[in-house]
């Protein structure tokens, strides 16, 4: 009896070479070779005879060697190889070049088994390069061949082979899959569906064991998330109104704004730590939602942190912080990394005595050795690479405070659902009212001269302009606009003009740049030319303008935040694109940011555009891969896996657990 858990080098015939080199695609043990799945199928069911082959079509022929010839260059050591193959409708040329390796093996009289494309030379019917196969005693592929990713060193029949010896054993196989759900569910039993992933009977068999596979696999992942959320921790009990607060902000919350402030107090009243992820557009007032949910944990007697990805942001939001929370007599406090050691020893002995309330500043508030005195809150803004990881670690901070994660990424449900499976969610959709439709238009680069003037209309009427290159300098591999070549072409085009540029990257010291964000919000810089360093959170309604130089080289999610940078008050904005590639996925890009402003509709095209393959880095979110579900094809079954894991699931055993530690690894925190 085979066992899933015991080690390939256990096989037969599997030595320590091999062993390494299996390890490098991932197989350590029987387990993993079981479910190291095929990348497509070839339908080798059918056989056909050599008169009927057809130019173009992909058919297999089953037939004898009659003819052996191999080209021999002493020069380079290459050899070409073409044989004449029968059977007893007729005669094919199969040619190989370069295949010095083959010569050796095939003789005349061999059978064989050829599989591709047929093609024709010189009118001449051929095979180039076709798979062949031996027919000797444990062959043969006939049926629905699969067809595995391979490493360098491991040949497609070899894995073939061997996952097929595995199958011929008996093994032991594990459901991970509870009993109940798969007879809700009509599961296939396991054996059937790793049999048949691997070597399918018939069509519908496969569909069978793919439908049952995908269902595992979702499931797996789902458990796994579930597993990292914080389940039923206790959390500190905020009470109080925010009535006071939002009686102070010079407008009236949106709907959405009050759905979310709703959500949030009910979760932090409830004894339960909060976990939620607040997704809403750029420019829909997550701030202000933020702000609200700070002001009810000071009032209730509890710190506040306030993280923000950038130390540009961090200090523009201590900034806006400050000046509402001083009207309260609360205290706000700013950690940032270009702060002093005897300021920041300052700051970090008032948080742990509980003089400020409300600290602000990067990562480093929870990376650091920051001690609170009674954290209850922790928000972060804009990090829409915050992985589960980091997350996790948020919740290790001080005791058990309540998590609120805010992004302007918005993404697709269903990929929300993974991405942030351990969060609930919560979603402004509406943009304050009196907004304006952004206006976007594409331009080719010959066009700039025009949209240039367009710019200095708008600054003519008072308005202020974003100019944003993808890089800082000029370089010579790629060829782009530069921020500092743009800053001296408008310097030198508005040269008679009343217009002050300023150019604004990373390279720029904290304190000029801080200086020049100064001078832009105050409506002193005319534009400011940058490079992606803006990318996230500045908030200067006056600017009208945003123009994206060489757009090609950004992706949807980019241009939609940089655009989000305009149009944050009433007045008309306006987004211009200079595009300089005719490449489909460029030209696709500007259209759907010239047809919608719309981010949850951009995000959904974003994904339709890369394609399920390249969709997503979930690892960068702390999600292992998946192999066999696409979050976009399968959202029924996902669907169906979150119905059967609800929150309160509980019947996880001792092998499910195991299944998704190893899926997962070690750093899961199991609460379930
Ligand atoms: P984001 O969600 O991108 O962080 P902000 O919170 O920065 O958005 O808000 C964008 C702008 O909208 C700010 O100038 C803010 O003062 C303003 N704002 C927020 N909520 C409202 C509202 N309900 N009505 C009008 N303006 C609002
Ligand atoms: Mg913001």
């Amino acid at each position: 009896m085979t066992s899933m858990n015991d080690n390939v080098s256990t096989i037969k015939g599997i030595g320590p070479k091999k062993t390494e080199l299996l390890k490098k695609m991932g197989i350590t043990k029987i387990s993993d070779l079981i479910y190291y799945f095929p990348r497509t199928y070839q339908d080798k069911r059918k056989i056909t005879g050599i008169k009927d082959l057809t130019v173009g079509e992909t058919c297999q022929i089953k037939g004898r060697v009659i003819f052996v010839a191999s080209d021999k260059f002493n020069r380079t050591k290459k050899q070409n190889l073409r044989l004449l193959v029968e059977d007893s409708t007729g005669k094919v040329e199969i040619v190989f070049f370069n295949a010095q390796f083959l010569v050796k093996q095939i003789k005349r009289g061999d059978e064989l088994l050829i599989y591709g494309k047929v093609t024709s030379s010189n009118g001449k019917t051929q095979f180039l390069h076709p798979e062949i196969e031996k027919i000797d005693g444990d062959t043969s592929e006939l049926g629905i061949v699969p067809v595995y990713p391979i490493t360098k060193g491991i040949s497609q029949n070899e894995i073939r082979k061997l996952i097929r010896r595995i199958l011929g054993e008996h093994i032991e196989f594990e459901d991970y899959i509870p009993k109940k759900i798969i007879e809700k569910n009509k599961l296939c039993p396991i054996d059937f569906a790793i049999n048949n992933i691997h070597k399918p009977e018939t069509v519908e068999h496969l569909k069978i064991a793919k439908y049952r596979l995908i269902f595992e696999e979702l499931f797996i992942m789902q458990l796994g998330l579930l597993m990292m959320k914080r389940g039923e921790v206790k959390g500190v009990l905020f009470n109080g109104d925010t009535k006071e607060y939002t009686d102070k902000l010079p407008f009236e919350l949106t709907d959405d704004q009050k759905k979310v402030l709703l959500e949030i107090k009910k979760d932090t009243s409830s004894g339960k730590s909060m976990n939620r992820l607040l997704q809403g557009d750029v420019g829909s007032g997550k701030t202000a939602v933020a702000e609200a949910a700070l002001y009810l944990t000071v009032i209730s007697g509890y710190q506040g942190a306030f993280m923000a990805p950038t130390d540009l942001l961090a200090r523009q939001h201590y900034a806006g912080l400050k000046t509402m929370f001083d009207q309260f007599g609360i205290n706000v406090g700013l950690l940032s990394g270009s702060m002093k050691a005897k300021e920041k020893r300052e700051v970090l002995n008032k948080l742990k005595n509980g003089d400020i309330n409300i600290i602000v500043g990067t990562n480093a508030i929870i990376q650091e050795k920051v001690d609170f005195n009674k954290l209850g809150l922790v928000i972060t803004d804009e990090q829409h690479r915050f992985g589960v990881n980091q997350r996790l670690k948020l919740y290790e901070k001080g005791d058990n405070p309540h998590v609120l994660i805010m992004t302007a990424t918005p993404i697709p449900r269903t990929l929300a659902i993974i991405l942030y499976g351990d969060l609930d969610i919560s979603i402004i959709k509406s943009l304050p009212k009196g907004r304006k439709k952004i206006i976007t238009e594409k331009y080719s680069d010959k066009k700039r001269n025009y949209v240039y003037n367009k710019v200095l209309g708008e600054i003519k009427s008072g308005k202020q302009c974003y100019v944003v290159a993808p890089l800082i300098e000029e370089s010579e591999n790629i060829s782009a606009k530069s921020a500092t070549n743009i800053y001296e072409e408008l310097q030198s085009k508005f040269i008679n003009e009343n217009v002050s540029i300023e150019l604004i990257h990373g390279d720029i010291k904290q304190d000029k740049r801080d200086e020049i964000m100064a001078k832009f919000k105050s409506g002193e810089i005319h534009i400011l030319v940058s490079t992606v360093v803006i990318e996230v959170g500045i908030n200067v309604p006056n600017a009208t303008v945003m123009v994206i130089e060489n757009s090609e080289r950004f992706g949807l999610a980019q241009m939609h935040q940089l655009r989000g940078r305009v149009g944050r008050g009433s007045l008309q904005s306006y987004c211009y694109l200079i595009c300089n590639s005719e490449s489909d996925v460029a030209q696709a890009r500007a259209k759907i940011m010239t047809e919608s402003t719309d981010g949850f509709y951009i995000s959904e095209q974003d994904l339709k555009l890369r394609g399920p393959g390249e969709m997503f880095g979930v690892r960068q979110h702390g999600i292992p891969d998946m192999r066999l579900a696409d979050l976009i094809r399968h959202t029924d079954i996902l669907q169906k896996v979150r119905d059967e894991i609800k929150s309160e699931y509980n019947e996880v055993n001792d092998n499910l657990k195991a299944r998704v530690i190893s899926i997962f690894g070690e750093k899961i925190n199991i609460n379930i």
